[in-house]
Formats: C-alpha cells, sequence, structure tokens
C-alpha cells in the first residue's frame, strides 16, 4: 500500500468568471519515504493539489488517503503533514525558537524540554542553532528558508509538502539549499511533495516527478524515465534545457516491408534506418519529430538522404560544451556540441541525428510513438 493516495482527484473552481477545473481525475501513489516533485507550467494546478493534500484546500471530487485512512474531511492540523510555503510564514514577533516550537506547543501535549530538545535537533540539522534567539527580520532569505524548514522538520510529521520553497531566493543559493534539502531528507526520509515550475529543480531532487499541464497528468516517472521517454510532445518539450527540437514532417513508408521510411517536410528529407518505422504501421502519417540538442552532430560529408541543412545563427560558448543556435528554415534549432565544434556563424551546415535518440509524436495528439 502506498503511503499517500490520490484517487481521481478533481478541484473545480467556481467564481465570477466561471468554471476553472484547476485540476482533473488526478491519480496519484507515493510510496513511503519518497521525494516527489510536481513541475509544470504556470496554472497548471500544482499549488492546489498541494493544498487538497494539506487540507487547505477542498476537494470537489475523488479521495485522498494518507497511511489507507480517508484524510478528505480532516482539518489542516488533524492531517499528519507539515507544509513550507514559498513565503516561509514566519512569525514576525517571535524568534527563531518559538517559531519552530509554537506548532508543537499548540498541537501536542509534549513538554517543554522535549520541544526544546526536538526544536535544538532540526535547528542542528538546518545548520542555524546560532540563530534561535534572533527574529526573522534580522536574517537573510536563505536563513528565513532554513528557519521555515526546520519548523516543519520539528513536527515528525508523516509527509512534508513543499511549496516552490526556493523561489525567493537567488540562482547560486537556490542550487546550494537543493542539496541541503536532498541531503535533510536522506537523513529525515519522510515523505515529500515537492512543487516547483523549475524544470531543473524537478531534476535533480526528485526520485519521481509528476508533470501536470492544464490540471492534468502528463506523466509520472524517474528524472531519466521523463527525459527519455517522454509519454508526449509537451513532457518532451517541458523537460530538458535548451529543450527539444521539433519538426513537423510526414513519414513516407517506403513500402519494401523492411520498416524503413523517410521524413518528408518541405526542408527535411531524412531516410530512417531499417526497422524505425515498423512500428508505425498504423499510424497517421503526419508525425512530429523530435530531437534533443544534444542527439545532433554537426558533419561534414553526412550522407546526403541522413542530413539536413541549416545556417548558423549564434554559437554559445559555455566551456565544456558549445550550443549552436541554427536557422532550419525559418525555424531555430539548438544544437549541443563537443567545444572543439565551432563553426562560423553564417555557415551552412550538415545535421545528423543520432537516430535511436529521436523522438517521433503523433502530429494530432501529440502523443509518443516512437
Ligand atoms: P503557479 O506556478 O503559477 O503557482 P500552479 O500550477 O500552482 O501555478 P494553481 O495555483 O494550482 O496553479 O492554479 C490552477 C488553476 O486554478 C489556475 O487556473 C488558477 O487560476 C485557478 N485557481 C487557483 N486558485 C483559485 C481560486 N481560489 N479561485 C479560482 N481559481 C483558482
Amino acid at each position: 500500500m502506498s503511503q499517500l493516495e490520490l484517487d481521481n482527484v478533481t478541484k473545480v473552481f467556481d467564481d465570477s468568471s466561471g468554471t476553472i477545473v484547476a485540476v482533473e481525475e488526478l491519480d496519484l501513489n507515493i510510496d513511503d519515504g519518497e521525494f516527489v516533485v510536481f513541475v509544470g507550467p504556470s496554472g497548471c494546478g500544482k499549488s492546489t493539489t498541494l493544498r487538497m493534500v494539506s487540507g487547505l484546500e477542498t476537494i470537489t471530487d475523488g479521495e485522498i488517503r494518507l497511511a489507507g485512512q480517508r484524510i478528505n474531511e480532516q482539518s489542516p492540523k488533524d492531517r499528519d503533514i507539515a507544509m513550507v510555503f514559498q513565503s516561509y510564514a514566519l512569525y514576525p514577533h517571535k524568534t527563531v525558537r518559538g517559531n519552530m516550537a509554537y506548532g508543537l506547543q499548540l498541537s501536542t501535549d509534549l513538554d517543554d524540554q522535549e520541544i526544546n530538545r526536538r526544536v535544538e535537533e532540526a535547528a542542528d540539522m538546518m545548520g542555524i542553532e546560532d540563530l534561535l534567539d534572533q527574529k526573522p527580520a534580522s536574517l537573510s532569505g536563505g536563513q528565513q528558508q532554513r528557519v521555515a524548514t526546520g519548523r516543519a522538520i520539528v513536527r515528525e510529521p508523516a509527509v512534508f509538502l513543499f511549496d516552490e520553497p526556493l523561489s525567493n531566493l537567488d540562482a547560486k543559493l537556490r542550487k546550494h539549499m537543493r542539496t541541503e534539502l536532498a541531503r535533510i531528507h536522506s537523513e529525515v526520509g519522510i515523505t515529500t511533495i515537492y512543487v516547483t515550475h523549475d524544470q531543473e529543480e524537478a531534476m535533480t531532487m526528485a526520485d519521481r516527478i509528476v508533470i501536470l499541464n492544464d490540471g492534468s497528468l502528463q506523466q509520472v516517472g524517474t528524472p531519466k524515465q521523463v527525459y527519455y521517454e517522454p509519454n508526449n510532445r509537451f513532457v518532451a518539450d517541458f523537460i530538458g534545457s535548451p529543450s527539444m527540437n521539433f519538426l513537423d514532417v510526414k513519414l513516407d513508408r517506403d513500402g519494401t516491408g523492411t520498416g524503413a521510411g523517410t521524413l518528408v517536410s518541405d526542408e527535411v528529407n531524412y531516410k530512417l534506418s531499417d526497422g524505425m518505422v515498423g512500428n508505425l504501421d498504423d499510424v497517421d502519417s503526419d508525425l512530429i519529430l523530435g530531437v534533443r540538442p544534444e542527439n545532433i552532430r554537426i558533419e561534414a560529408g553526412a550522407a546526403p538522404e541522413k542530413s539536413i541543412e541549416a545556417t548558423v545563427d549564434v554559437v554559445e560558448v559555455i566551456g565544456s560544451d558549445n550550443f549552436i543556435y541554427l536557422d532550419l528554415a525559418g525555424q531555430e534549432f539548438r544544437v549541443r556540441t563537443p567545444s572543439e565544434i565551432e563553426p562560423e556563424e553564417g555557415e551552412t551546415v550538415t545535421l545528423t541525428f543520432d537516430e535511436e535518440n529521436i523522438h517521433l509524436f503523433d502530429a494530432r495528439t501529440g502523443d509518443a510513438l516512437v
């Protein structure tokens, strides 16, 4: 049995501007100790889902279970769940110690000594022992973030919820705190749901990533699964930076029965290897070709039936690699190459693909075919 189960969970908001389905029939099982990251663009339903789990938002339809027990009707304080907000939500007049102790004083009958022990243990874990007697206003953003996390840790909840906890920090501190939170998670092993709109944060922190768009689940998987085996074009586009390249093509089956075929458009005539299209016999011929920047080669002398021409717009040197931005018949194409491959801006180059890593999507549904 999973520790946290979302069963057909739906949230509909009715307000003056109409009805909004913020989350639609979401099914998700989260195991004990898992670190799950919800990711997706603004408005996709991440926070609403988290708020339904925490009890801050009612559930329109479906059921949420914690350790097998339905919690739909439980008030937030009765759920064994602690939430860390983007705004930290610290009490300004209380010291760090007071902030961290307050939840335990309110909701448990632990004595002062035990509360103090837990506060000091969490402070030690978060590296804020020296700040316990300070007020939040005198702390930096990163320190306030640690206090907010420490306050959740002292409760020793069954589940942690984080709603974009690092988005108020600068880029360097954000990266550092990612590592810190991952370390804390491995120390305390508490089941965690973490919301972010930053796919890189999701990729680096998650055991499993849950990708949402427009209130509906797109894919659940490990970082590698969602990167290498995206379910659909949306996931393929959302995960990875620079993002995957897409081209509208038609599949011209060669009819020899070898499973070979050619991807064709005004700009492209790219013969796929035998067998590549063997399982595409029944699909529509309108496809979208997807290929990641690191799976494209810039090559001289490539076989003409397996190459595409493009013009170099910009070469971005990042040290270990180059990012090369190309114009392929008016469309931007991004290629990542080793640093020694540095074509001239304006030069026409020939591209080939690592065929085992290309993706083909149904142009109508966006579903992955290969
Ligand atoms: P962001 O990253 O911008 O926080 P999100 O993925 O967390 O976005 P939600 O905040 O869950 O998205 O919102 C999902 C949808 O529900 C949006 O269309 C939003 O406008 C709508 N919504 C959220 N809260 C309410 C509310 N209280 N009343 C009406 N609509 C709401």
